[in-house]
């Protein structure tokens, strides 16, 4: 890294830049935390997240909408407050996510879509009773399910189905889900027929029809591609009598990992626009369930270096966070800058792996990755680990979960503290 952590004339795609040679979040000294809170330590600017977050707002505001965060992003307690209380819905995956939401922000159950491919009957019961939004059903069975279960409880159900639109989105085929060969979603050549056959049971009511074809797309012609079959499937369902009043378009929208410049504005926009063609003129009320592009890039992994080594002809670079810690480089081969908390003086780096010491050589952040010379005790941060971070962080190595803090403005929250021993044994029996 050179001067600055991103160069751009936009604002800033992140909250990380150097102030008096070291490196800050908001204005509130990594190296500060670290003393404070230990590494590895996840740092998050709400203020970035808000951000994001009002940049949505902005770009469809002139249509009636609901910005559903995807929970799985990252779930933290304090990051949902955070967007409850400014007005977001929730998208959920799993009974776990509703009770978060009910934590954080109870009033956003309202808000909530119940997204996945697999619901088990105390899930939906606890959605039922939650009076959410609306489940995302991704099968006839689940279908079947949930009006057995509305039954039971005797509280209607909405629903939308989530629909496979058989639409390619370039991304990593992991992330990837919107092809008809995928588990997710109900051939959209199928949904009419279920939609007839789920107006018999008055325990469900069709709300809406979703659709969510992948994670970090960058091309937005795909959305558009997706909205539009997703419109003229509507405009059939309301001809077959159906009282549609929501589209959910998803989430996906992608970053840019690399150290390019990012106008984040700009690319609300661009994909504003993009559903704004999907869906023609048609007026139902729109949901949007973006989880990367909010959180992504408020967030950093803070690590220090271990120790530094030389196998053959290879450098590595060994720090104190691992996959355990951020798994997406292991998992989708995601990038990810890294740079060194103290600002370096001149340009000479070396050439690294920058891996954790966890036991798997698939344990790696970055190979063969142009870095500063840094040295055993120097602190590093992982960019744009706010999003499919901590959510995936496991104790593989018996490895205690890392810490959270959050940056508000000049305040800076602990929001969840580093696991201990007693807190990885607990639920073990000898
Ligand atoms: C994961 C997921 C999202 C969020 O995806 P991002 O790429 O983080 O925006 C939204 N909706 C559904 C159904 C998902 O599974």
């Amino acid at each position: 890294m050179k001067k600055k952590v991103t160069t751009r004339s936009a604002p800033p795609a992140r909250p990380f830049a150097y102030r008096n040679r070291s490196l800050s979040c908001d204005g509130a000294s990594l190296t500060a935390l670290a003393e404070a809170h230990g590494t590895p330590l996840y740092v998050y600017s709400a203020q970035q997240i808000s951000c994001r977050f009002q940049l949505f707002q902005k770009a469809f505001g002139s249509r009636p909408h609901t910005v559903c965060y995807a929970v799985k992003a990252n779930s933290s307690l304090a990051i949902l407050k955070l967007l409850g209380e400014q007005g977001a819905g929730f998208d959920i995956v799993s009974g776990g996510e509703l009770e978060r939401v009910r934590r954080a922000h109870k009033p956003a159950l309202k808000k909530v879509v119940f997204s996945g491919v697999g619901k088990q009957a105390w899930e939906i019961d606890a959605a039922l009773k939650a009076n959410i939004l609306q489940f995302n059903v991704e099968s006839e069975q689940e279908l079947d399910l949930l009006a057995a279960r509305a039954q039971a409880l005797g509280i209607r159900a909405r629903f939308a189905l989530r629909v496979n639109p058989d639409v390619f989105a370039e991304t990593h085929p992991y992330i990837s889900t919107g092809l008809s060969e995928h588990k997710f979603g109900i051939a959209i050549t199928q949904a009419r027929a279920i939609y007839r056959r789920a107006a018999k049971s008055k325990w469900l009511d069709a709300s809406g029809v979703s659709v969510h074809i992948g994670s970090q797309i960058r091309k937005v012609d795909p959305f558009a591609a997706a909205l539009d079959r997703v419109t003229s499937l509507v405009a059939q369902l309301r001809r077959d009598g159906h009282n549609i009043r929501y589209i959910d378009a998803g989430g996906g929208l992608g970053i840019d990992y690399s150290d390019a410049p990012f106008d984040a504005a700009h690319q609300v926009e661009r994909y504003a626009a993009a559903l704004a063609k999907g869906l023609a003129n048609e007026q139902a009320h729109l949901l949007l369930e973006p989880g990367r592009f909010l959180v992504a890039q408020a967030g950093a992994l803070l690590t220090r270096v271990l120790v530094t080594k030389k196998n053959g002809a290879k450098t590595f670079v060994i720090t104190d966070a691992a996959m355990n810690d951020l798994i997406r480089p292991a998992l989708y081969h995601a990038h990810h800058e890294i740079v060194p908390v103290r600002q370096p003086t001149g340009k000479a780096t070396i050439t690294a792996d920058i891996v954790g010491p966890v036991c798997e050589s698939g344990d790696f952040f970055a190979r063969d990755r142009a870095i500063a010379n840094v040295k055993p005790g120097d602190l590093v941060a992982l960019l744009d680990a706010g999003a499919y971070g901590m959510t995936q962080a496991s104790n593989y190595n018996s490895r205690p979960r890392a810490a959270e803090v959050l940056v508000d403005g000049t305040k800076t929250t602990l929001i969840r503290r580093r696991e201990t021993m007693r807190d990885q044994l607990a639920t073990e029996i000898l």
